[in-house]
């Protein structure tokens, strides 16, 4: 008989190595408050080659509840299919995570899940787990029954509840999520903080984890010891949605220079100037990662970035004055984006390139995102949404999405200004990835 105190938590992935992937962050604080409470939990990180056998595996530990987490990156048909098969096994299954959260429509529409957990799942997965163990009705905020057409609410963590979570890293064999480059450098994944404060357009963050809320500093030097324990680090690849918040003085993150160790980090123009530029240098910032989005003012104000296209110029040269390498993406086909916006872009890239061979550019396509002030825009300018869960995985930021771009100019374009301006700068950088570990 299925043990009432086994959970799994799954997340797949499209990647063919987990050592491409950043740890499944989520399932582990999910992990942690579970175990805490008594179950027995496993965490799968399924790579989307090994579904299969992970089908096994987790057949073999016979939980009573699974938790998919479905992001928007995440393997969408693989995890609706493994999702069914664990149905068809008597197998409660809950969907967690950005998609869920922001699309509880396509989720909740004839889908293999038995019900939705709609944003910080941490306020009521011992709850939920408790009740469902015991075969009892669930009444929860922000669980939604499957075929439900109230769509329920978001949850949202205080900031005092995110400043003491732990993620379990014993879920985890920390060591596969270690990128390494040459001159022996090896990244850990690691975040000092949750959600954002801003409220960029396109960008699903303010939605779905509202409010940037840093954890608590003894907490995360904590989980870094037992990192450090685990596995040999000497970078941080810091995975935040917004290392520093909109609100935030960078320099008064003093976290940074406790930990002093060299980091690569996103970074708001509006946070970068002569002053912040030379302390992120004293923290050890590595590579400064920009969301630039647009070279037009007009765009950039419609998305409310919160700065304009000569401050992205400014920052990146009071960047380079420091030696910090520069990571600077930019999003085609915004909504009000023609050709005069574009060439705006464009010329944006070609002053930021002359800087010097450290800035690295890249270019995505725009995706909307339900729930976003961007999905309203795209839908205003005419953009077909996607007919149903599946189908979201043919949403790629590598390929136009919208329908007002002309595919068969842009694509090409931006392949060309990636080549040169990223792969061929990146490769020449002496700093090229070995390779994946596995
Ligand atoms: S793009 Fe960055 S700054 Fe803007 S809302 Fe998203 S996380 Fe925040």
């Amino acid at each position: 008989m299925t043990d009432k105190k086994k959970v799994a938590l799954c997340t797949v992935r499209k990647h063919r190595v987990i050592s491409a992937a950043s740890p499944p962050e989520g399932l582990l604080f999910f992990g942690k408050l579970l175990k805490d409470a008594g179950y027995d939990v496993r965490v799968f990180d399924i790579l989307i080659d090994h579904a299969e056998e992970i089908f096994l595996q987790v057949m073999d530990f016979d939980p009573f509840l699974i938790c998919f987490n479905l992001s928007t990156g995440s393997a969408m048909r693989e995890s609706i299919d493994l999702s069914g098969r664990f149905q068809r096994k008597n197998k409660i299954v809950v969907w967690r995570g950005a998609m869920p959260t922001l699309a509880p429509e396509y989720c909740l529409d004839n889908c293999p899940a038995d019900y939705i957990m709609r944003g910080e799942g941490e306020k009521v997965i011992v709850q939920l787990a408790n009740v469902l163990s015991k075969n009892q009705k669930v009444n929860i905020h922000g669980v939604v029954p499957m075929g439900s057409t109230d769509h329920g609410e978001i949850l949202k963590l205080s900031t005092e509840e995110v400043a003491h979570l732990e993620p379990g890293w014993d879920f985890i064999n920390v060591d596969d999520y270690v990128r390494e480059y040459k001159r022996g450098m090896r990244f850990i994944r690691f975040s000092l903080s949750r959600g954002c404060d801003g409220g960029c357009a396109f960008c699903s963050v303010s939605r779905n984890k509202p409010g940037w809320r840093p954890y608590d500093e003894k907490n995360l030097l904590k989980q870094l010891e037992y990192i450090r324990s685990r596995c040999e680090f000497n970078g941080i690849f810091y995975i935040d949605d917004n290392l520093f918040g909109w609100k935030t003085d960078p320099t008064k993150l003093a976290i940074l220079e406790k930990i002093n160790v060299p980091w690569v980090g996103h970074v708001r123009v509006d946070k970068i100037n002569s002053e912040s530029a030379k302390w992120f240098k004293k923290v050890k910032c590595l590579v400064a990662k920009i969301g630039a989005e647009s070279g037009s003012n007009s765009i950039l104000k419609s998305v409310g970035k919160g700065f304009k296209a000569e401050d992205i110029l400014e920052a990146a040269k009071v960047l380079r004055e420091q030696d910090i390498m520069i990571y600077m993406s930019f999003i085609a086909g915004l909504p009000g984006e023609g050709e005069r916006e574009f060439n705006e872009t464009l010329e944006l890239v070609e002053r930021l390139a002359e800087i010097d061979e450290k800035v690295l550019i890249h270019l995505c396509h725009f995706a909307p995102y339900p729930g976003t002030r961007g999905w309203k825009m795209a839908l205003k300018h005419g953009f077909t949404p996607p007919e149903n869960l599946c189908d979201w995985d043919n949403v790629d930021l590598s390929m136009p999405n919208v329908d007002w771009v002309d595919k068969e100019k842009m694509v090409p374009l931006v392949d060309k200004l990636n080549q040169k301006y990223f792969v061929e700068r990146f490769q020449k950088m002496n700093d090229l990835r070995l390779g994946p570990k596995r």
